[in-house]
């Protein structure tokens, strides 16, 4: 890797030198992140990332959005997703990768009826929080969250609103599975993600395992069995050991290794497309071949 120079030109590190970085693992505002699919292949540029993997939550939306942008800045896109999924009772992400980007036509429509299900769950959601005596529309909380709307926007909007404190008190008092407002939203279970990404030909692939409730070394011959064929080893939230932990669970159940910083711009300022928390991201170019051999 060559020299790099960064300056601060607006609100991008431009980067100037050779510096050729993978992330795989970054957010649109098509789900939770601040960047428009095309502001993100901006930013890679930027960063000098020439291969990202986009996996918003559960839609492909930025991913379609970026890829004539992409292959005009000459960056190689892959096409990925984010899957919220249950786990013994929590709640799971699960990465899916397909480096080919086509013959997705039964996973689109698996994903489609799990964003209605989704709709349908938030106009209940807003149902339940205007029983409760709150004025609140599901079009509001949707102006927020785009394809993704979710608990957290109705959150914000309760605290906007003044109904509650701040957005602990949201979820504590209301939102919460336990509390009062609480209504119930279907979610696949992981092994049923680990299938449909699999028959999609996909590389299905543990997110950030250090947020996994449970024990994952104890837990992955069953994950595997269930079809998981790869594992988030490089990520924002890893200590250089955690790497060096799950590097060595790939090897010994045959996983393949996937890695990214979980970019979501100025939602979470700390971490940087391409290279992570203070620099502490770097993916091997390896990672990418692995996933492209799948
Ligand atoms: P949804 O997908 O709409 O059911 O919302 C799930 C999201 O809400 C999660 O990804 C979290 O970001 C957030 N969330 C869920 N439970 C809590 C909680 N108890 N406190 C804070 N945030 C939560
Ligand atoms: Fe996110
Ligand atoms: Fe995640
Ligand atoms: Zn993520």
């Amino acid at each position: 890797m060559g020299a790099v120079r960064q300056v601060r030109s607006g609100l991008h590190w431009k980067v100037s030198g050779l510096v050729r970085l993978i992330d795989l693992h970054t957010h649109t505002n098509e789900s939770d992140g601040s960047c428009s699919p095309r502001q993100l292949i901006e930013a890679a540029e930027c960063a000098g990332v020439d291969a990202l993997g986009i996996t918003d939550h559960d839609t492909f939306a930025g991913y379609d959005q970026a890829f004539e942008a992409a292959r005009s800045a000459g960056v190689t896109l892959v096409c990925g997703i984010e899957l919220s999924t249950r786990l013994y009772g929590h709640s799971a992400h699960l990465l899916g990768y397909f480096p080919l980007g086509d013959g997705l036509k039964d996973f689109r429509e698996w994903i489609g009826d799990m964003q209605a299900s989704r709709r349908e769950r938030n106009v209940r959601l807003a149902a339940r929080l205007r029983e409760l005596g709150f004025d609140i529309r599901v079009e509001e909380a949707e102006a927020l969250g785009r394809g993704m709307t979710g608990r957290p926007h109705f959150a914000r909007i309760m605290v906007e609103k003044g109904y509650v404190a701040n957005f602990r008190q949201a979820f504590d008092e209301y939102l919460d599975e336990s509390a009062k407002a609480y209504v119930y939203r279907r979610e696949p279970s992981f092994a049923e993600g680990v299938a449909k990404i699999r028959a999609a030909g996909g590389v299905a692939s543990l997110a950030h395992p250090t947020r996994v409730k449970g024990d994952v070394p104890a837990l992955l011959p069953e994950l595997c069995a269930a079809g998981l064929n790869a594992i988030e080893a490089y990520h924002s939230d890893h200590s250089a050991r955690e790497t060096e932990l799950y590097l060595g669970l790939a090897r010994r159940h045959g996983l393949k290794v996937t890695g990214g910083s979980d970019f979501h711009g100025d939602m979470k300022p700390e971490v940087r497309l391409g290279s992570g928390c203070a620099g502490n991201l770097n993916i091997p170019r390896e990672v990418l071949e692995q996933l492209r051999q799948a």
